[in-house]
């Protein structure tokens, strides 16, 4: 069984088909790449999957459970976070306060008030920070990062309430080529903690650390399968030598 399947996804605005019968399917502790040109429908597809959108047609389903009429809260305490395209983080708080907040926000309040100590809390805090290279600036304000820092503070957020899946939504937008290259590499070392899909359209960043790739375009699934395949698929390669 699949951690996650999208199955037969349509969502139509007015008269624009965003998206058109889209599948999608992810396993557990898998790295699940999706790809294609502007508007083809991946955001839509994200949002419909964490629940920002409700699909005109077809099922999501999440650990054998159909989650298609799911709020995005209901989805995010069964195990799927997404990270926004839109920043989440609160610019005046500590990095400290906002991981703090997001894991607060994740877990029920008697989780909290019964969790071990307060230490148990920070060591936890202080441990995500320092996997995403951020400790040294615990407390500063989050408005003083970095486009890159604060788009890997995000990720830690979206990770402080471990979730089976992650969804990131073009998380290099805007970031340096340093930036990419360590964002790479902080995608590889959570690896094992969950799966994760992500928008991305520079093929060379994400073949790196994904085990399959989907293909969409105009709405529809052009293909689906491993990086190899992907890069000797015919049709594939159209649609992005016609972007060029
Ligand atoms: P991508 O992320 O691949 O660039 P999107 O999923 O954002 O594409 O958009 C797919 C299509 O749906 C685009 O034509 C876009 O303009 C349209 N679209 C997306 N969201 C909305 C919305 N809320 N209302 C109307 N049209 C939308
Ligand atoms: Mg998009």
């Amino acid at each position: 069984m699949p951690l996650l399947e999208a199955a037969d996804v349509s969502k139509i605005f007015g008269k624009l088909t965003a998206l058109d019968s889209a599948r999608l399917e992810v396993g557990e502790n898998e790295f699940h790449g999706l790809i294609g040109p502007n508007g083809s429908g991946k955001s839509t597809l994200m949002k419909c999957i964490a629940g920002a959108e409700i699909p005109t047609r077809g099922t999501v389903t999440f650990l054998g459970r159909d989650v298609t009429a799911f709020r995005p809260n209901q989805r995010a305490r069964a195990g799927i976070s997404l990270k926004f395209q839109i920043t989440s983080v609160l610019p005046a708080l500590t990095l400290y306060d906002n991981i703090l907040l997001s894991m607060q926000a994740q877990s029920s309040l008697s989780n909290l008030m019964f969790s071990r100590s307060r230490m148990r809390l920070h060591d936890r805090v202080m441990g995500m920070l320092t996997e995403f290279r951020l400790a040294e600036r615990a407390f500063d304000p989050a408005g003083a990062l970095s486009h890159g820092q604060q788009q890997w503070l995000e990720i830690a957020m979206a990770l402080a309430s471990d979730p089976k899946l992650l969804l990131l939504d073009e998380p290099t937008g805007g970031m340096s080529l340093e930036e990419r290259r360590v964002t790479g590499e902080l995608l590889q070392t959570i690896k094992k903690r969950c799966s994760l899909i992500i928008v991305e359209h520079d093929l060379d960043f994400i073949r790196d650390f994904c085990d399959r790739l989907t293909v969409l375009d105009q709405g529809k699934v052009l293909a689906s399968g491993t990086v190899a395949e992907i890069q000797a698929d015919k049709k594939v390669q159209e649609i992005y030598l016609r972007r060029v």
